[in-house]
């Protein structure tokens, strides 16, 4: 940490690659963001995907070199979805272009024919999540926090005893594809009645719809407050079956883990008070009462930022 000045950080989803710039800062606080990027991702074209992550990080270094007097690099993080064993990536639902690419190799070969020597790191965006909600957010001080990003999918990451947890081969935290009830949807990855079938976003919209719902072109957000407000009989059914799975999802993380926080994040983290107030009431039903005690079930409080400066971290942790 002697010396690390600035850090760069990229989140690289579905849809976008978002980068910061951000100054390294001391003693434990925030790394501020000095400068943003957003660039496309191409989930079905490695080439140009990776071409546009190279000219993410070439922009805001050289953002650095133009504007910062004595700009040095301390080190660059980039997080992404899917599965990764040591920077290659193993599964990629979102852009298949990637999977089996030596991504940690490929870019960092890439950034250094453009004269960029930092070191790199790459990790599971949901892993990146919950590390910037334990070193800056929601669940800062405490030693054990699970993040469970609930956005199109559901993804999650473990602190436990304020170390990262990656399981035997990288891949601990796939909280989205436990069966919660396999009478259930089928999932994204082909297995049926998977917390994320019962329960992501999209997923709350796809049985809105299947169980006859009316509204159309709506999320969960819509269906939480009609259900709430008692107008819409589908969205209220829905809703109580969403509440249930997402109890026993995250009961079974309370008897498993004994984490002291549950973050959230992602679209459906956005919903109002009265949801977590819902799930935690679900999840009381099922947990051993002695670990549901006092534990907290709680909102992100980084937003949209969780992402790149958990990516940024990596940087700082090395
Ligand atoms: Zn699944």
């Amino acid at each position: 940490m002697i010396g690390l000045a600035y850090v760069i950080g990229l989140d690289v989803g579905g849809t976008k690659i978002e980068g910061v710039l951000a100054r390294a800062a001391y003693h434990g606080s925030i790394p501020k963001v000095v400068r943003k990027v957003r660039l496309q991702t191409h989930p079905s074209s490695r080439e140009k995907t990776i071409g546009n992550i190279v000219d993410a990080v070439a922009w805001l270094y050289s953002y650095g070199k133009e504007n910062v007097n004595g700009f040095r690099l301390g080190g660059i993080g980039i997080g992404t979805s899917g599965f990764l064993r040591n920077g290659r990536m193993e599964m990629v639902p979102n852009i298949p272009a990637l999977k089996g690419v030596q991504l940690r190799n490929v870019l960092q070969e890439q950034l250094r024919e453009k004269g960029i020597n930092s070191s790199l790191h790459v990790e599971n965006d949901s892993i990146c999540f919950v590390l910037a909600e334990s070193m800056w957010g929601a669940a800062r001080g405490f030693k054990s926090a699970i993040g469970v990003i609930v956005g199109t999918g559901i993804g999650g990451g473990l602190v436990l005893d304020g170390r990262v947890y990656r399981g035997r081969n990288g891949g601990a935290g796939h909280i989205g594809h436990v069966t919660i009830d396999p009478a259930g949807p089928r999932c994204g990855c082909g297995q049926f009645g998977h917390f994320e079938s019962w329960c992501s976003g999209k997923h709350i919209v796809m049985r809105y719809i299947a169980a006859g719902g009316k509204m159309r072109g709506t999320g969960p957000a819509a269906i939480f407050a009609a259900a709430e407000a008692g107008r819409d009989a589908v969205a209220g059914r829905v809703m109580v079956e969403t509440y249930e799975k997402f109890g026993i999802a995250i009961a079974g993380l309370i008897n498993t883990f004994n984490p002291e926080v549950i973050v959230l994040g992602g679209g459906v983290s956005n919903l109002p008070p009265a949801f977590y107030k819902r799930i935690a009431a679900a999840a009381g039903k099922y947990a051993y009462p002695a670990l549901f005690r006092g534990v907290k079930i709680i909102r992100n409080r980084l937003g949209d930022d969780a992402g790149v400066l958990g990516a940024a971290s990596l940087a700082l942790n090395g």
